[in-house]
């Protein structure tokens, strides 16, 4: 069985204990790699390699730091197919959506921060009154640590480490255990893109021991991370009394909200995607369909008909648009979540069980329907808890103070869809919502250069553009007399 190896000090190696997992494909739920089963003894091994690669990477010129970042989004490029398909192999996702998105913007977030940093000044205030200039020292932080989930593997894995390399940081980064395929592809390209040994650091194994043993490491500075609420309330603690710097991105239970005035062809063929895109796996996806009563039934009988048409397919085959989710047990979770909602009083209208297998190799995979379910209160889990599944609710509001009122009603705050064609309303709202994103008659449409990131229990900090650099910089002022 082909065995994935970690990417340490500039070499692919085991790991020390030379224990491994088992990498599962979920649209057939067999194994078909093994990857190391890291723990401590791996991550002090990257951290000591990167400690060392430091002095040296963090004043190399930027632009051959830049240089070292665009060769390895080549790398991305060049591979691009094979790669769309390891990681709908890997993930369970349609291999047209992993080339067309994972892929397209894996290459884009590394070629975008490896000439961002080119642009990237530090701020000056000259005079500071009569006899004084202050000026601000950016530098980078040292050794940080990335980890990433299992949902948009390369792409979330790349948007960390890119920003913290093009910074001056030496980086241990570990992908989600689930999903760790296109990282391990990526490793085996950083030498040849020009990496000192030890700058960019890859390890492989399981959240609770490879990605706590980051966590906890006294000499990691900085985390940058990606997953659920949970997971993220716990890093937090754990790094209490280490004040690390912290950038958390975590879960979402976002709306939708479908005024009567708004394009309702327009805003139905978005919302369709926003809600089961990767299997309804994105943290971004709409999960709560909030919709003007007047035209509540229409709409919801045209979502009905458009998602049972939407049939899960093999990942591996060109036309599929829907896939398998990522593991037996997430497809357990999200049958459980279906389960509770009507327990709690919600009616099925669209799928709300498990999809047959497209094909003899698929026959053992993880498929579930596309569901919509109306009528749950809206206190009930399926409105307040995040499913992270093919799985919306839907319900009627009658006023925009209502319509408000429901879509911040969750713990969550990371965005909202808005779909109106009423230019102050839309303004107006957008202003209201508790999210750290905000479409308007649009979803999922991303700049780079902005702002990414939520609010309340979505997570604390910003990525994106020069957050992000800002985030793996370390600023120090300086004030001189003149
Ligand atoms: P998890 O929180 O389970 O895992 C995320 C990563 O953290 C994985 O690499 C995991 O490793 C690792 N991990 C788990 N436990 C620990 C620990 N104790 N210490 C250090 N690392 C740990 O999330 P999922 O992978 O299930 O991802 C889904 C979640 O991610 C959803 O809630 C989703 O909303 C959120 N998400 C948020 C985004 C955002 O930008 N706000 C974007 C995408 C997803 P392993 O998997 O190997 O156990």
């Amino acid at each position: 069985m082909f065995a994935l190896q970690n990417f340490i000090n500039g070499k692919l190696q085991n790991a020390a204990s030379g224990q491994w997992l088992e990498n599962i494909e979920p649209a057939t739920g067999k194994a078909y790699s093994r990857i190391p089963r890291s723990d401590a003894q791996d991550v002090n091994a990257a951290v000591e390699s990167a400690k060392e690669a430091f002095p040296a990477w963090s004043k190399m010129p930027i632009e051959q730091r830049s240089a070292c970042l665009l060769r390895l989004a080549e790398a991305v490029g060049a591979n691009a197919h094979d790669w769309a398909e390891a990681e709908a192999r890997d993930n369970g996702k349609p291999v047209s959506l992993a080339l067309a998105v994972d892929m397209k913007r894996s290459q884009q977030n590394l070629a975008f921060f490896a000439t961002a940093i080119q642009h990237f000044a530090s701020e000056a205030h000259i005079p500071s009154g009569p006899e004084h200039i202050n000026y601000t020292h950016r530098k980078p932080i040292g050794v940080v640590g990335c980890i990433s989930p299992w949902n948009l593997p390369l792409y979330l894995f790349t948007w960390k480490v890119a920003p913290a390399l093009a910074a001056g940081n030496c980086v241990v980064a570990k992908p989600s255990e689930v999903t760790p395929m296109t990282a391990f592809l990526l490793s085996t390209c950083i030498e040849a893109a020009g990496f000192p040994p030890g700058v960019f650091n890859v390890v492989h194994g399981l959240g609770p021991e490879a990605g706590e043993a980051i966590v906890t490491h006294k000499d990691i500075k900085a985390l940058s991370f990606t997953g659920g609420t949970a997971t993220g309330a716990h890093i937090q603690r754990a790094t209490a009394g280490s004040f690390k710097k912290l950038s958390l991105e975590l879960g979402g239970k976002n709306a939708a909200v479908v005024f009567a005035d708004a394009d309702l062809d327009q805003a139905l063929q978005t919302t369709i995607r926003s809600s089961f895109a990767n299997q309804g796996q994105i943290c971004l996806c709409s999960s709560r369909i909030l919709i003007e009563r007047s035209v509540y039934a229409s709409f919801r009988d045209r979502l009905v008909e458009k998602a049972q048409r939407m049939v899960p397919g093999d990942p591996l085959r060109p036309e599929t648009k829907m896939g398998a989710v990522v593991s037996e047990g997430h497809r357990d979770k999200i049958m459980g979540a279906i389960e509770q909602a009507v327990a709690d009083g919600g009616k099925v209208l669209a799928g709300g069980s498990l999809a047959a297998a497209p094909n003899e190799r698929c026959a053992g995979g993880y498929f579930v329907q596309p569901t919509i379910i109306e009528g749950v209160p809206e206190l009930c889990d399926l409105n307040q808890q995040e499913v992270f599944g093919p799985v919306i609710s839907l319900m009627p509001f009658d006023t925009e103070e209502e319509a408000l009122s429901l879509a911040n009603s969750t713990a969550y705050g990371l965005s909202a869809t808005l779909w109106t064609q009423n230019l102050q309303r839309a303004h107006r709202v957008a202003a209201k919502m508790d999210t750290g994103i905000v479409w308007v008659n649009c979803w999922l449409v991303r700049d780079l250069r902005t702002p990414f990131g939520g609010v309340k229990s979505s997570g604390v900090g910003r990525e994106g553009g020069f957050e992000a650099l800002r985030f793996f910089t370390e600023p120090q002022n300086v004030c001189v007399q003149l």
